[in-house]
This record gives C-alpha cells, structure tokens and sequence, in this order.
C-alpha cells in the first residue's frame, strides 16, 4: 500500500497537499494524468506516448533496415547476401554456402532458436515485443496511421464515420504509403533470391518471370493485411509462437507485471468532505493510460495474458503517471511471480532450463565455428566404382576405380590437378587437369593401380589429394579404400 491514503489523509486534515498537487479529480488533466477509455472491441488504436521502452522498441526495430539495404551492398562484385536457388549456392560476404554445407545453415537456425527460447525463460516474449517482424511492421503502419489520421480517439470516430469522399481523402494517403512499404518488403525480401539491381530493371521492362511476380504480390498483400488491418490480431489468433511461449516462460522468468498489492484497491481520487473517511486506496488511479497504449488492448493489471507480447509500453504509461503523481516508479514493471511471492531469484546460470539452453546454443555455436574455421574453397569426393570392386591386371596388379568430384566454392576458376599417395609400387591415372567454374563441380575418372605383392590387407588405405595449379593454398585430401582380393 502506498502514501495515497496519506494524500487523503493530509488533504482531510490540512487540505494542503491535495490542493498543492492539483490532484482533485476534475483537476487531474492539470497534471498531464487523462482518465481514458477502455478499448471496447474493434481495431485497437493504441496511444502513444514517449518512454524508455518506447525508445527501445525504435532502436530494435531499426534493425530491419537492414532487410532494405543488405540487397544493394556488393562483395568482390557480387550480391553481398544471395541465395541462389537456381545454382544452389548461398553467397554470404564472400562465403559461399553450397549443399553439402548446408548443416552450418541448420546450426544458425539450431543457435537463433534456442535463442529465442533461451531469452523468453530469461525476459518473456522479448522476441514479440522489441523484434518481431510483424510487431514492428504493425508499429511502422500505426504510426504512419497517427500521421496521417491523428489520436485515437479521432482515429475511431474516423473509422465509425460512414464512407464519404472526406473519408476516403484521409485515409486513401495513409494506404497509399502502407502498400509502398508492403511492396518494398516484398520486394526486398525477393531481392535476396535474385539480382536487385537486375529485379528493379526487369521491373521497369515488364520483364519479371512468373515466380517472381506472383510472390511479390502475395507478399505485398499479406504484408499490407497482416500489419495494416489484421494487426494485434495476428498475434492473438495466428501466431504459432504466441501460443507455445507459455511452454517456456515459468515463476522465475520476468514480464511487465502490476504491483497488485501496491496498486490495489484502484480508485480514483476524489475531495474527501470534512468528517468523511478517506477510502483505503492503493496507488493505481484507475486512470486506464496502460490500457490505452497497449498495443494488443491488454489490461495488465489482470495479470499475465496471452495477448501481451512484453513490449513494455505500460510500463512506460504507468510511471509518466507516477512521476506526474510524485510518486515512485514501478507500479507496473518487469517482474517475476516469484519476486512478487518475496522470493529470491536464482542467478542465470543457476536456472536449469537457461543452461540447457545456453549449453545447445554453444554447441550450434562451436560448430557453426569450426565449420567456418575448417570450410575449404575447395571440396573434394571420391566414388569408388561399385561393380567390379577391382580388377586384377595382366601384370599382376589390381586396380581400382574412382570417380572424383571437386567442387570450386570460391569466387575464382579453379585448375585441379589430382594426385594419390599410398602403398610402395601404387600408379594412378587421372582425367586430365579440370577447370571448374565458381560454385560448379567437376568430375574425372581416376584409375589406381597397385602390385599385388604390395597388399597386405583386402582393404588399404590411399590419399587423393587436389590444388590448383594456380593457388597452392587452395587444395582437399580424401581418405579411401584401396580394394583388393583375399591373398590365397
Ligand atoms: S496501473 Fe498505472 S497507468 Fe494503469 S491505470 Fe493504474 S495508474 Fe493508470
Ligand atoms: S500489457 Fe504492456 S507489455 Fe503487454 S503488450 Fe500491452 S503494453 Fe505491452
């Protein structure tokens, strides 16, 4: 319980402070504090007003700037981020992802996951509420939708208004700019699957392919859907991570939370007569300010929903009213059960699920790491020929028989030049030098041959090696086995 029973309790027995603060109910829009309605039904049209997780949620959001601008950004004179389906080739500043790397892929996935799962255990949907696409999106759209149709309130009268030409002329603006940021996502997010500079070209000669043309617009049209009109709702209704999160969150992971015990009973305030009783209140004046820039419509104050996604905005509401009241922040503040049980929360790397977590998330890590440190621009396959296993000679040696396969992952043509090392006496035969192509694979004939005399085992060990011919630090070994028949 807080010193508002004593703001009563002085205003009944000096009627100083009360009148000092302004805090007479008529008077509270003296000190910035609006009594609000509660959101009804209907598009939520969130207030906005500025606080430090406000200024946070911009700053995260403006990471995906970066989805704009990485297309444009060259690397040794290629698309710096491409993902070339139609080679099956991801070039990512320099590097170039083929196939059979493709398992450093599934360890950046494997590590973002956990991530995810990891700092919802820690802070709850950080994801939803700072990150996510669609939340940020919505904001942008919303914002915009302030621009353009002003406060809330005026925002809901607009969209109850009948259609009228008035009407269409304040909102046909605001979508037209909301379908030119859902075509630019669109567009951008295709860009990293082709050329942009060639996409825009072949925009402007009507020369886009049918894959291209038809995911754009599904794109724009959902982009424009989902973040425009569907909003919080997507969320709410659509949204599959929404609903397995609470699997993660538990007693000890911290959300934006209400202070039930010091905001409780809410009332608001009211002069109390002289010889009355001053009621009994907490320090919520039930002024519903957290309500109204919630962006999902959420009610904090009945504890955790599904519909919150952490994003904070109330607690920002809540303390601008708090220090308007002079009092301390915090009524409503990222919190966990068990703190407010009067519990002591563990340390991080005391919590079982976090060290679970963090412990996958270092393994994806570590490999994703060593792939990185161990990934050669070259990669070398041997296929031993299956039928026959081996031939024996009229010389009395046995032979084997391999197809290699060399696959360039630089950005330069590389001239291979096979070699094989084994047992004494061991010839070879290779296809002659192959050039191969950046991000293409060649392939040659290799015949082995070894004096039968010099076989202890029916299967012994042999080298391959490769380089080019033009960079000696650019070369594969491959482990095989020589195959021959039991000695008699
Ligand atoms: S919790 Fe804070 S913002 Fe919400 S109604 Fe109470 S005083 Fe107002
Ligand atoms: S209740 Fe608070 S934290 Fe949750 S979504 Fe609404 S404003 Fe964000």
């Amino acid at each position: 319980m807080s010193d508002n029973k004593d703001l009563y309790r002085d205003n009944k027995q000096t009627g100083s402070l009360l009148d000092e603060m302004n805090l007479d109910n008529k008077n509270l829009q003296n000190i910035g504090v609006e009594i609000l309605p509660v959101h009804t039904g209907g598009t939520v049209h969130a207030k906005r007003i500025p606080g430090k997780f406000r200024m946070f949620k911009w700053i995260t959001a403006s990471f995906w700037i970066s989805l704009f601008v990485f297309p444009y950004l060259r690397w040794d004179g290629h698309q710096a981020i491409l993902f070339d389906l139609a080679n099956r080739q991801f070039h990512i500043f320099g590097l170039t992802i083929l196939p059979q790397d493709i398992w450093m892929l599934a360890m950046i996935l494997l590590f973002f996951a956990l991530l995810l799962a990891a700092s919802t255990a820690v802070a709850g949907r950080l994801w939803c509420g700072y990150f996510c696409f669609h939340t940020v999106w919505t904001d942008v759209f919303t914002w915009l939708e302030e621009k353009f149709e002003g406060q809330p309130n005026k925002r809901m009268r607009l969209d109850q208004s009948k259609m009228s030409f008035e009407k269409i002329k304040i909102k046909a603006p605001k979508i037209a700019v909301w379908a030119l940021i859902a075509f630019m996502t669109a567009f951008s997010f295709v860009a990293y699957f082709t050329d942009a500079y060639d996409l825009w070209a072949r925009l402007f000669s009507f020369e886009w392919g049918s894959t291209e043309t038809i995911v754009i617009l599904s794109l724009t049209i959902s982009t424009f859907f989902f973040a425009g009109i569907l909003r919080e709702q997507t969320c709410i209704g659509f949204c599959p991570y929404a609903r397995i999160q609470g699997a993660m969150i538990d007693t000890q992971t911290v959300v934006p939370a209400y202070d039930n015990e010091r905001g409780e009973p809410r009332g608001r305030m009211k002069r109390v007569k002289p010889g009355e009783e001053a009621p009994d209140l907490g320090d919520c004046i039930d002024c519903n300010l957290c309500v109204a820039v919630c962006p999902t419509g959420v009610d904090i104050r009945r504890g955790q929903q599904f519909g919150c996604i952490t994003c904070g905005l109330c607690i920002d509401a809540c303390d601008s009213v708090m220090d308007k009241l002079k009092k301390p922040r915090g009524l409503i503040r990222y919190a966990s059960l068990a703190e407010f049980a009067g519990q002591k929360l563990p340390p991080l790397f005391k919590r079982p699920r976090v060290i679970v977590y963090t412990a996958i998330m270092g393994f994806a890590g570590a490999m994703l790491v060593y792939g990185l440190l161990t990934m050669s621009p070259i990669d070398l396959k041997a296929l031993h020929e299956r039928s026959p296993l081996f031939v024996q000679m009229s010389d009395g040696s046995i032979q084997n028989k391999w197809t290699i396969k060399v696959v360039n992952k630089s950005n330069e043509v590389i001239h291979a030049d096979i070699s094989v090392t084994g047992p004494a006496g061991l010839t070879y035969v290779a296809g002659k030098q192959i050039t191969i192509q950046p991000g293409n694979v060649g392939s040659t004939t290799l015949l082995v041959r070894i004096p039968k005399n010099n076989l202890t085992e029916t299967s012994t060990p042999v080298y391959i090696h490769v380089k080019d011919l033009n960079n000696d630090e650019i070369s594969a070994d491959y482990e095989t086995a020589f195959l021959s028949p039991k000695k008699r």
